[in-house]
């Protein structure tokens, strides 16, 4: 053990002797995750990332799995604050109590995720407030403009700039995000905000309801805003998955102001309307205890299922990682798994290469292919599975289907 440390110790300076350099656009969980991965094999990183301000208000529940928590642990992060359920209740749109099913299950929040991740990472290597407006590569190098018109130089690049990645629209122009035909309409309540009855029937349990329509619901308890998980201070999140055709994801897309989102909008921007109109149609659609859910929400928010999948990731000294690679359905649960796999992995790979910078590099690419891959596979098949419009099959829904990791 102590050889093995000494050996890792050793292995590690390579990067710091040679003052290896990495640029990262986009400072979000991707970002930070391959910030600390790499400072820790002794690279300097520097995180560019777009939003000024703080970014705690993005996302909502977040299922726990091992590889963000390895990547934590190993690279001297702080735990993540977690809630968890002894098992799952799969109910029906028509009421009754459901199913039971034994799965113990760990859940966090976007927040606490970024939170522990953003204080992993030295306040000099992330500026906040700063686009990453164009990236060139020059031979072994790569030159990235900001906003401001500085321009990073250094040994790699990468962009972790999310689902819209403007580095792989540049590198890859036919391939584009496809909408999934649904959107996730999603919702946070505070504990103490809600009703004794409800809290009692969702405790200890991740709970799943199928629609009417198409489309299912699910609930679980996160942490509360300031990571608190003692009962009394976590909050409930759900997910409401629901079909919108095409023609009618514009006006969906819309806020209050009239302005036209790209793929999500935020807590507090939804139209009166469209709130009233969601709080309708859940007692027809889904299980009376899920729609009182809906119903207690007063500012649910909004986000657009799309699927992006890549055919390479590497491009020179420039990478795609997280979201800006491949978007995986949410139903995985993966989609942070993801980015923290990609990242304990490009790490390790460098860190054995050396100087071998390209060949790390490659052997990086094609582990996230095919990790990409197959969970990209994996999210189309729990969304055909879930996101099916039962009014247009009656397809046995038992038989040899995966089950949602969600
Ligand atoms: C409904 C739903 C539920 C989900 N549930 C789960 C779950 O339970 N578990 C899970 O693991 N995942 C889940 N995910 C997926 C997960 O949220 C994402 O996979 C993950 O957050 C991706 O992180 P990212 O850093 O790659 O991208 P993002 O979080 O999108 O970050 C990209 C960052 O880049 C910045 N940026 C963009 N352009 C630039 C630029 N030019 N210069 C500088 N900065 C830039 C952006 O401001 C942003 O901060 C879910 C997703 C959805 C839609």
């Amino acid at each position: 053990m102590i050889l093995g440390d000494f050996t890792l110790e050793k292995r590690m300076s390579w990067h710091a002797e040679h003052g290896f350099t990495v640029t990262i656009g986009g400072g979000s969980v991707a970002g930070l995750c391959n910030a600390i991965a790499l400072r820790k094999i002794g690279a300097t990183v520097r995180i560019y990332e777009r939003v000024p301000g703080p970014m705690m208000a993005r996302g909502a529940g977040i299922v726990v799995q091992g590889e963000l928590t390895r990547l934590l642990a190993e690279n001297g992060a702080g735990a993540l604050p977690r809630t968890s359920c002894q098992g799952r209740r799969y109910l029906d749109y028509d009421g009754g109590d459901g199913t039971l099913e034994e799965a113990p299950q760990d859940f966090t929040s976007w927040e606490a995720i970024h939170a522990a991740l953003r204080a992993a990472v030295p306040d000099e290597c992330y500026r906040a407030g700063s686009e990453v407006t164009a990236v060139t590569q020059t031979t072994s190098k790569v030159a990235a403009t900001l906003v401001d018109g500085t321009i990073v130089e250094s040994d790699l690049f990468l962009s972790a700039d999310g689902s819209g990645s403007a580095t792989r629209r540049r590198m890859l122009p036919d391939v584009a995000a496809r909408y999934a035909g649904y959107v996730a309409w999603r919702g946070v309540l505070d504990e103490r905000d809600v009703p004794g009855e409800l809290l009692s029937f969702f405790h200890d349990r991740f709970t799943f309801s199928e629609a009417r329509s198409g489309g299912h619901m699910l609930a679980y308890f996160i942490p509360g805003r300031d990571g608190a998980i003692a009962a009394g201070s976590r909050r409930l999140n759900w997910v409401w998955y629901v079909h919108v055709s095409p023609a009618d994801l514009a006006g969906v897309l819309t806020d209050k102001n009239c302005t036209r989102h790209r793929s999500s909008i935020p807590r507090g921007a939804l139209p009166d309307g469209a709130i009233a109109a969601l709080k309708a149609r859940a007692p027809r659609e889904i299980h009376p205890k899920m729609a009182a859910l809906v119903s207690e929400t007063p500012d649910p928010f909004l986000q657009t299922i799309v699927d992006v999948r890549v055919p390479k990731t590497l491009f020179g000294r420039i990478l795609l990682t997280g979201d800006a690679a491949f978007v995986v359905r949410p139903h995985t649960a993966g989609g942070t798994a993801k980015a923290a796999y990609e990242a304990a992995s490009l790490a390790r790979a460098l860190n054995s290469a050396r100087a071998n910078v390209d060949v790390a590099l490659l052997s990086a690419e094609r582990q996230q292919l095919e990790y990409g891959n197959a969970l990209y596979e994996y999210g189309l098949a729990l969304g055909n599975r879930w996101l099916r419009d039962r009014r247009a099959d009656q397809l046995d829904l038992a038989r040899n289907e995966p089950t949602s990791k969600e």
